[in-house]
């Protein structure tokens, strides 16, 4: 009885051991690893094996398809995935201008020069060069942070979780911490004050109500085993209506007649006034210390606009207690975020500088004129694009600001809106986000957004490239 075609086209696959003898596999292994070779040469005759029985007609197997030119490339496309690395630069046409998902802030090139300088070589991470003797990596950011903020003194660790983590465990271990229902928040990627709490080992005092807390409900919470009262800055979501929390002031003011600490979670930290600039009132970092909070803590890499990083602030008193609690070692900052953080920093000795070239800042002020200019830039480049299979458009939209900060703060923006005739837009979104680089954008009501806040002037020709590229892909379906 013959074999069916499908298991006579099995049978002339050839075996690895065949490939690796062939002369052109001899010009991959002066190049690559046999080891990623010989893994790349199993996953492309695993694909060849796959198309066999799952997806060719029957007609179109001719010889062609063990062919080393047929073979090569799948090779070669394994062998890049292997050897390239997973975490890639991505174009964020989203308009979410701190994406949590996309590494929040991306970095003033001082910052990025900075961390390049201080990594290629040695540097004085742990070292006093005016005494020549062991010093702190605490101790480069600290005069600037105070600086900048008005705080007694500083501390910077990994990120603001671990920041709150470190000042719970050390002012309330074993005792209990008193804070609003309001405020007991959850930030995306399963961070939650409960839960941060019970690692603390502090103990949660929750008093007041979803939507109400006010000044008499800590002070009925306050007993012997309190060590600690905390603010939440409700980041990412607000409660509207019949609404009422104490403030930072008044808790600053219990906290002092009953002798205990107040720590304020800002979240974000900003150390610009955004007011000033049309945007909506968050409490700078400055107007915190002001209050004469114990301590509070903030991100590095949400308004701030510089790398992941947690910031405490506030009176020396405890923040000496938080430089010898041993989590600080397990918390500790690196050198390429020091780095990075020093430089960001700096910038903000000059505010309207900070505004003007910090990249999350200055794409949080971008006015519409200005991205009304770059969104006809990329629109005459688009024009004529396949022009019968999709129309381009201009116009009026809104973007968020993200990384769980203003959340109810609308941004007008310009965005090129993409609408296919006879492809789904979902496809084209597809293919955008698989180019190289990916381009990772939103879809509204069957059209493909590109927000023209958060696309770089210098990724336009990349924004051109990848869309051109995912037309001759989905054209050629
Ligand atoms: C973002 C945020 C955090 C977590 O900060 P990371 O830097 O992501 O660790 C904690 N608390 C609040 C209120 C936040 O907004």
């Amino acid at each position: 009885m013959s074999l069916s075609l499908r298991q006579q086209a099995l049978r002339k696959i050839p075996s690895v051991d065949e490939i690796l003898s062939r002369p052109e596999t001899v010009d991959l292994l002066k190049v690559h690893p046999r080891n990623v070779v010989v893994k790349a040469i199993r996953k492309g005759l695993g694909q060849l094996r796959e198309e066999i029985l799952h997806h060719k007609e029957l007609s179109q197997w001719g010889d062609a398809l063990f062919s080393f030119e047929h073979l090569y490339p799948l090779f070669q496309k394994e062998i890049d995935l292997q050897i390239q690395p997973r975490l890639r630069r991505v174009i964020n046409a989203t308009g979410v201008v701190i994406h949590t998902n996309l590494g929040r802030s991306p970095l003033h090139p001082s910052a990025i020069e900075h961390l390049i300088d201080v990594s290629k070589s040695y540097s004085n991470l742990e070292y006093d060069i005016d005494l020549g003797e062991r010093g702190s990596r605490y101790t480069h950011v600290e005069e600037i942070l105070c600086r900048l903020s008005g705080a007694e003194s500083a501390l910077v660790v990994n990120n603001n979780a671990g920041a709150v983590l470190l000042a719970l465990n050390t002012l309330a271990e074993g005792k209990e911490v008193i804070v609003s229902r309001g405020e007991l928040i959850e930030i995306g990627g399963a961070f939650r004050i409960p839960d941060v709490m019970k690692r603390s080992g502090a103990i949660l005092r929750e008093v007041g109500t979803t939507n109400r807390t006010h000044i008499s409900d800590y002070q009925k919470a306050i007993g012997p085993q309190t060590a600690l009262l905390l603010k939440v800055h409700t980041s990412n979501f607000r409660v509207m209506g019949f609404t009422s929390e104490v403030s930072l002031q008044d808790l600053v003011q219990l906290g002092r007649e009953h002798h205990f600490p107040v720590v304020d979670d800002l979240g974000s930290g900003c150390l610009v006034d955004l007011s000033l600039y049309g945007l909506e009132k968050e409490p700078t970092v400055q107007e915190t210390i002001k209050t004469g909070v114990g301590a509070v803590t903030f991100s590095g890499d949400k308004l701030l606009g510089g790398p992941q990083a947690g910031i405490i602030l506030g009176k020396k008193t405890f923040l000496d207690l938080f430089k010898i609690n041993p989590l600080t070692r397990a918390l500790r900052i690196d050198k390429l975020t020091l780095a990075a953080l020093e430089s960001t920093l700096l910038l903000y000795l000059d505010e309207k500088r900070a505004m003007d070239e910090i990249p999350t800042l200055r794409m949080l002020s971008l006015d519409t004129s200005k991205l009304k200019r770059r969104g006809r830039r990329l629109l005459k480049k688009l024009q004529g694009m396949m022009n019968k299979r999709m129309t381009f458009t201009l116009k009026e939209d809104v973007s968020q600001v993200g990384g769980g900060a203003l959340p109810l703060q609308e941004l007008p923006t310009m965005v090129i809106a993409i609408k296919p005739l006879d492809f789904s837009v979902n496809s084209l979104e597809e293919n955008l986000r698989k180019g190289d680089p990916p381009i990772i954008s939103r879809i509204s009501k069957e059209e493909l957004i590109l927000d023209m806040r958060t696309v770089f002037d210098e990724e336009i020709p990349l924004l051109v490239a990848g869309l051109e590229k995912a037309l001759k892909h989905l054209q050629s379906q």
